[in-house]
Formats: structure tokens, C-alpha cells, sequence
């Protein structure tokens, strides 16, 4: 059988638990080589696919994931895009959903599978759940419809039993296998016995072109955390910050908060310098009304841009995304309430 026909996976390593080892002075976990990991899943040699990798020079822990770190794994996959049929990223699970939605928006017409996946336990260990998600997610890389074409063409996170879109994940669990969650959509498959895709769920675009990275990533944004009580001076502090353009606000239930004079006269001191600010909720699922009470239609009045449904994952690299590419504090306004790749509603 010739070799051409197997699939070709193209693994990135970039660190993250899966690949770590422990450090037999300090009992933590640190990042180690590829090499390591490899040894410890024999079982990648099982399946009828071609896999090169790439690994980061210096392995991070995710937590220490920057937008730079983002530039290297897109480029990777641009210089790469014609030679593989998918590609596997091997990555830290604290933000692994920033990374995804961050590539989501950075890899425009993506036509392949870029699926994210790392693990709760380093693969050395004898209960690890990283060979099981590496496994899967090299079968997930390789699977092809009927036409030939991939099934999955969009930046996804394989974990334990789920495959979920990129930009709608989030981590809701520092200890469980199932670490990841999509509160506002459905999986993009589930893992069991097989793997079943959830056809209607996967993302088709529209528009055709040949793929487009953008490497631009601004990361002067924040979020605005609120809470009861949330002082003046804080929020006016947290506004005047240096080089600022972006804000998500993280808002109670369907896109609310304080109606303090105070509180709507330092956002919209704000919004008239140009900084653009954009209400997501503090809850796990569901969606920004703003219009819905008075406490939301103020905000809504004073320019505040709806987040509608977007994780705040999502809505922070998106801002990060559209003031990258260069965009006037108006077109970040408009885009943000723009679908761009099934990030929102
Ligand atoms: N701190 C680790 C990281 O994100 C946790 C993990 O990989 O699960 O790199």
C-alpha cells in the first residue's frame, strides 16, 4: 500500500501538563521534551498515519501563553498548510480556550482540522488521560467524509469525551477529565465507543479563499470585572490605564450593572476617547440582552457594544484580533457584533 495515502498529522508541541515531568527537587510540574512524550504513547504507532511534529524551542506552561506564543503556532500552520491534512496543537489546558479562540481568529478560511488538546495527568503517568486525548485527536486530525474533504475545518478542543468548538470553550474544571465546556453551543462531537460528529454543528464557511493569517494581536485590552459595591476609583483607574483600547466588561445576567451616575459617566468618558467597550455576562450560559432592564439599557445608550452570547475567552481575543488588524475604534464596534467564524449566535 503506497504511503501517500495515509494521512499526514502534523503534531505542534507547545507544553502544557501532558508533556511535563516532575521535578524530583521541587515535587512541581515543568515542561520536558517532545521525545519524552512520544516514548510514553507506543500506541501513536498503531495508527495508519503519517505524524511529523514540531515542537516549541522552550515548552511553556500555558499560563505563561502570550500572543507571541500564538504567532508561532499560526506559523507553523501556514508554513505547513499544504503539506498536512490536519494538525494536532499540544497544549496546556489554563488557556488552551484562549489559544483556540485566538487561532480562530487569526487563521481566516481555515480548511482543516486544527484540533487543540493537552491533559489533566503528564502522559507519564499510569492514569493519564493525555494518550486517550492525544489518540483521538490525531483520529479526529485524520477524518475525512465521503468526499474526501475534512470533516472538521474549523480550531476545536478535543477533551476526554467531547469535541468542542474553539472559540464557544472554556475551562470549567481545574481537576476533572472533562475539563472543557461550550455553555452556549453544542458539541462538535462526542467520544465514546466512536466518534460522532454532530454534523449540523460544524462550522461550513460561506465565503471562499485560500487561508489568511493575521498575525496582529493587540493586547492592550481588559476585562472589567463587576461586583457589588465595585468602587469609583477603581473603575476610573482601571479606565485610565495607559494605551488602553479595549474593554470587556463582565456584566450580571443579561448584560447589567450599576446604574451609579458615577459608574455611566466613567464608561462613557471612556468610549468617547475611543476605547471600545463590550458587555459579556458573568454567566456560564446564555446571552447579553441589553435592551431586556433599565440597569443594561443605559449601558447600551452610552455606546457599550453588545458581547451578545461570546465566552469571554472568545470576546477578548476577538477585541485583540480586530484592533490588530488595524480597525478604527467604530469598525471594532461593528465587528464585535459580527459572527466571524461561529464564535457568537
Ligand atoms: N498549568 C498547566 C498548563 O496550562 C495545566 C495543564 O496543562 O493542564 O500548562
Amino acid at each position: 500500500m503506497s504511503s501517500t495515502k495515509r494521512p499526514r498529522i502534523l503534531m505542534i508541541y507547545t507544553g502544557g501538563t501532558i508533556g511535563m515531568i516532575e521535578n524530583p527537587d521541587t515535587r512541581a510540574l515543568e515542561p520536558f521534551d517532545f521525545d519524552h512524550l512520544i516514548d510514553n504513547v507506543p500506541k501513536i504507532k498503531m495508527l495508519d498515519f503519517e505524524i511529523d511534529n514540531v515542537q516549541f524551542s522552550r515548552p511553556v506552561d500555558s499560563s505563561a501563553m502570550n500572543t507571541s506564543h500564538w504567532s508561532d503556532i499560526a506559523h507553523v500552520i501556514e508554513d505547513n498548510y499544504d503539506g498536512y491534512e490536519g494538525f494536532v496543537v499540544l497544549h496546556g489546558t489554563d488557556t488552551m480556550a484562549y489559544t483556540a479562540s485566538a487561532l480562530s481568529f487569526m487563521l481566516e478560511n481555515l480548511d482543516k482540522p486544527v484540533i487543540i488538546t493537552g491533559s489533566q495527568l503528564p502522559i507519564g503517568e499510569v492514569r493519564t488521560d493525555g494518550e486517550e486525548n492525544l489518540i483521538t485527536a490525531l483520529q479526529v486530525a485524520a477524518a475525512k467524509d465521503l468526499d474526501g474533504a475534512p470533516i472538521v475545518r474549523e480550531v476545536a478542543i478535543l477533551f476526554e469525551n467531547y469535541l468542542w468548538r474553539g472559540n464557544r470553550s472554556t475551562k470549567h474544571s481545574a481537576d476533572q477529565f472533562n475539563a472543557f465546556k461550550s455553555n452556549n453551543y453544542p458539541e462538535l462531537a462526542r467520544v465514546g465507543l466512536g466518534i460522532y460528529y454532530n454534523k449540523e454543528a460544524l462550522w461550513r464557511r460561506q465565503v471562499p479563499g485560500s487561508l489568511k493569517v493575521h498575525y496582529g494581536m493587540d493586547p492592550n485590552v481588559i476585562y472589567l470585572d463587576l461586583f457589588p459595591g465595585i468602587q469609583e476609583s477603581t473603575v476610573k483607574h482601571m479606565l485610565a490605564t495607559p494605551g488602553l483600547r479595549g474593554v470587556i466588561l463582565k456584566t450580571f445576567g443579561a448584560g447589567n450593572g450599576p446604574n451609579d451616575p458615577w459608574f455611566i459617566q466613567a464608561l462613557k468618558e471612556a468610549i468617547d476617547k475611543g476605547v471600545v467597550i463590550v458587555n459579556v455576562t458573568q454567566c456560564s450560559n446564555g446571552c447579553v440582552h441589553q435592551q431586556r432592564y433599565l440597569t443594561g439599557l443605559g449601558l447600551a445608550q452610552i455606546g457599550v457594544v453588545s458581547g451578545q452570547d461570546l465566552t469571554s475567552e472568545a470576546a477578548i481575543t476577538k477585541l485583540m484580533h480586530l484592533f490588530g488588524k488595524g480597525y478604527s475604534p467604530d469598525e471594532v464596534r461593528r465587528y464585535m457584533e459580527y459572527c466571524i467564524c461561529g464564535e457568537m449566535c
